[in-house]
């Protein structure tokens, strides 16, 4: 009925405009978080699936708002692309991971890899590849302990011009990671050309091994053509050990999860990898 369709659509409209005030709120305290230092990074494990061993970490933003409390990636980082401000934020993620990276060095974690994630926008930035660049080299850190990870979907968004920046980047020693792979339209072709290390076989997938046939078939699949291409996978996601040791029968390389540990601040890392080390 009428009545219906009109209520239907206020509803509606309240909706949009909740949205939207929120979208708006968010974005004026990013402007305030980059600022006063509300961003931190947690890290979580990347762990070798034959050896046991921690090779890495891939470093997931927080921000713990002073006004809007603690406000997920999940939610702010969509609309930190939006309006730019992931450019700035960017930078501040490459800094702290820097900054993480040399804190470790004279430890026994002075080995480990630190994955950023980098979002499309950044790709666009001409000079990132001189920018990760320098920022090692003013660190005085070897290129190979920072490792950049970029989705499928980025990736392949501007194909072309992408080959030349990531060879730029893994000319200067950086590696580079596929994120969320599967989820994407990788052109197989690309994909051959592009000089990537690692795929990271998404979530979803990883979410229904051993049990669910389509995602064995789909996890294998991605595992057989990144070793065929000569590059190493992650599966991300594994929360179980039925999933880990799915992986490990398989050959996936490496392993991250809620099964090994949650993404945790740098000083509950450093104690859970002595842990993880002492046995
Ligand atoms: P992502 O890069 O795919 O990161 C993996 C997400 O899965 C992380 O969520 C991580 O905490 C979560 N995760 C890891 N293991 C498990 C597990 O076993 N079970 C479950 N349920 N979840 C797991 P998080 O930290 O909330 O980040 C969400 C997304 O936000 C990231 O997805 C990434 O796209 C984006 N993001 C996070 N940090 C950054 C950053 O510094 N820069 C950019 N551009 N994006 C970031
Ligand atoms: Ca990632
Ligand atoms: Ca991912
Ligand atoms: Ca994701």
């Amino acid at each position: 009925s009428k009545f219906k369709g009109k209520n239907t659509f206020t509803l509606y409209e309240d909706r949009m405009e909740e949205k939207l005030s929120q979208h708006l709120l968010i974005e004026k305290h990013l402007r305030f978080a980059l600022n006063h230092d509300e961003f931190e990074l947690f890290y979580q494990p990347q762990i070798e699936t034959q050896s046991l061993k921690v090779i890495g970490v891939e470093a997931l933003i927080r921000w713990n708002s002073k006004d809007l409390g603690f406000v997920p990636p999940d939610m702010f980082i969509s609309i930190a692309e939006e309006s730019g401000q992931i450019l700035a934020i960017g930078d501040w993620v490459i800094q702290a991971a820097i900054k993480q990276l040399l804190a470790w060095q004279n430890t026994d974690l002075a080995n480990l890899q630190i994955a950023i994630n980098i979002s499309a926008q950044q790709l666009e930035q001409k000079n990132l590849a001189d920018k990760l660049h320098e920022a090692l080299q003013t660190a005085k850190l070897p290129s190979h302990l920072l490792e950049v990870e970029l989705t499928e979907r980025s990736i392949m968004s501007n194909a072309q011009s992408n080959i030349e920046l990531f060879n730029d980047i893994r000319a200067r020693g950086l590696s580079l990671s596929v994120d969320d792979f599967g989820t994407g339209y990788s052109s197989l072709s690309y994909l051959k050309r592009f000089p990537l290390n690692i795929l990271k076989v998404d979530k979803s997938f990883v979410d229904g091994l051993p049990g669910d046939e389509d995602d064995v078939s789909i996890s294998r699949s991605i595992i057989q053509l990144a070793h065929s291409l000569k590059m190493k996978v992650v599966a991300e996601g594994v929360e179980t050990l039925e999933q880990f040791e799915f992986l490990r029968e398989h050959e996936c390389d490496m392993v991250q999860g809620y099964f090994f540990s949650k993404p945790i601040n740098a000083q509950q890392f450093e104690a859970w990898y002595a842990q993880h080390h002492d046995n």
